[in-house]
């Protein structure tokens, strides 16, 4: 039963001063503890290579801690020694793993003011998204845990002719490559840990460039929660040398990839072309997502909505709404609405309790998003920027921003921070606007404000998506809720924190004995 008795993780009240004085006495310490990220192998942090700070987005003058990039040595040792582990941590079967997820899970909740702070400080994230994120993490533990005993706890039993049995049986594959966003340094990262483990597996994870300190905290959590510490290795570094090294190292037997659709495209080559081996590839990537109201939708619940999916997480969701699609006759009054919603938005440092919005993560992104705002002010129209108050600039606050759409596929690809782009249509041209949007090939979320239920029915039929969010804001899928994951260039699936997750993850081992 996967529903059992699990509960998802409760959260924090900010509004209360027990818990603002938790966070603000977790924030000194995580400001004082200049943390160590690195190769960690067996369970030893190593020297690595190319050691480097890590700073605060809000702020790049704070240092938070240091990172060393794992050497192309420290990956093979990583990949080797998961290797000699896994084989006796799949013969325990899911009712042996479940019980390590299950206490990793209570770590990460019993860290939870620790892990909010450090999110903040390293990842930009506000308190609320912190808080989310740490739940988010511990309810992927719980949820495979209970995979693990659903799935892996024997044989299934089939129907065959007389005299014969017929079992099905998952096992691990070996070992898994997991490579993580920092766009969720915590949730994604554990949570493709804990279903590569969950099935069988053994990791080794490399985490993103921008958030190694978070990676190992992560790591150290499994640890303390009872894992055989040669079972999961921490490889921090760049995509192009130590994800390279680690998708091309010839003892990987599957590969768990959460990011761009570029570089899963990159990975997915790699892959194809090494010589000897077919290895599955789960990709969660990118979206082009949209929302489309039509004039029954209630104007304040849209204004709420969108404001939350365009700009909530500074934008950087892969949920994220990017295109709302808005009716001609009702275009004016959302835009007006919306404007006026943005100004009230407080734009700042994350480790504040009243911020709604934080710093993007890094130079790099918000040079980028500036790019784009050059290009909507000359072929679109921007129609709001939020202000950004003085001293804004000691690191990468971006001030989200509202254009509108000359047409339809404007946008070609992912633009990846809080700008929101807004296309009027006219509703007999439902059809070949939402076409248009189509043939861009994403398909993560979606979302559909109306009171028509036929209406909503042709938008979903119409445009490709994962997750589909109906009067109601398209992110922060919910683990056991909304199985989170898309199709087309956002993804391979199977969806995370979905009853399928760990599918890919496992080989299926059909036994037939005649008697
Ligand atoms: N699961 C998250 C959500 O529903 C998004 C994950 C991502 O950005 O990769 O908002």
């Amino acid at each position: 039963n996967i529903y059992g008795d699990r509960q998802n993780s409760l959260g924090r009240d900010y509004s209360q001063a027990a818990d603002r004085e938790r966070h603000a006495k977790a924030l000194e310490r995580v400001d004082s503890e200049k943390l160590t990220s690195g190769p960690i192998i067996g369970g030893k942090l190593k020297a690595g290579v190319n050691p480097q700070d890590v700073t605060n987005p809000f702020d790049r003058s704070q240092v938070l801690g240091h990172v060393s990039e794992a050497s192309v040595e420290d990956v093979d040792a990583a990949v080797n020694a998961a290797a000699n582990a896994q084989v006796a941590w799949d013969r325990i079967g899911g009712s042996g793993r479940a019980p390590i997820l299950r206490a990793m899970a209570d770590a990460l909740e019993a860290d939870m003011d620790r892990l909010v702070a450090l999110l903040s400080r390293e990842a930009g994230k506000t308190l609320n998204d912190g808080v989310a994120e740490v739940r988010e993490a511990a309810d992927f533990c719980r949820y495979y845990a209970l995979l693990a005993e659903r799935d892996f706890g024997g044989a299934q039993t089939l129907k065959g002719p007389t005299g014969e049995t017929n079992h099905l049986i998952l096992h691990g594959r070996g070992v898994f490559a997991a490579i993580s966003p920092w766009n969720f340094p915590l949730a994604i990262f554990t949570g493709q840990i804990a279903a590569a483990l969950a099935a069988g597996n053994a990791v080794v994870a490399k985490p993103a460039e921008q958030t190694p300190l978070i990676a190992a905290e992560a790591v150290r959590l499994f640890y303390k929660a009872g894992l055989n510490p040669e079972l999961l290795a921490l490889v921090p570094g760049r995509g192009e040398i130590v994800g390279a090294a680690l998708t091309a190292h010839s003892g990987i037997d599957g590969v768990a990839f959460t990011g761009g659709t570029d570089t899963a495209s990159a990975i997915n080559r790699g892959l194809a072309a090494r010589p000897g081996a077919i290895i599955p590839f789960i990709a969660e990537t990118g979206g082009l997502n949209a929302m489309f109201v039509d004039t029954t939708a209630l104007k304040e619940q849209v204004i709420d909505d969108v404001i939350l999916s365009a700009f909530g997480s500074a934008g950087q969701r892969c949920s994220a709404l990017r295109i709302l699609y808005a009716p001609r006759e009702a275009a004016d009054a959302l835009i007006d609405g919306l404007k006026g919603a943005l100004a009230t938005q407080v734009i700042g440092d994350p480790t504040d309790p009243k911020t709604d919005i934080g710093p993007v993560i890094d130079a790099e992104s918000r040079a980028n998003l500036e790019a784009h705002v050059e290009r909507l002010s000359k072929d679109a129209k921007i129609v709001a920027r939020a202000e950004l108050a003085p001293g804004s600039d000691k690191g990468d606050l971006f001030a989200p921003t509202i254009a509108e759409i000359p047409t339809p596929d404007f946008l070609e690809r992912e633009v990846f921070g809080p700008i929101l782009h807004v296309y009027r249509y006219d509703s007999k041209d439902l059809k070949s606007v939402a076409a248009k949007l189509a043939a861009r090939g994403y398909g993560l979320t979606l979302g559909v404000h109306s009171r028509i239920e036929a209406f909503a029915d042709e938008v979903v039929r119409l445009v490709p998506a994962g997750n589909v969010y109906v009067n109601r804001s398209i992110i922060g899928a919910v683990v056991g809720v909304q199985p989170f994951g898309g199709e087309g260039l956002s993804g391979t699936g199977p969806k995370a924190g979905g009853p399928n997750s760990l599918i890919r993850y496992a080989a299926e081992k059909a036994i037939s004995v005649n008697i």
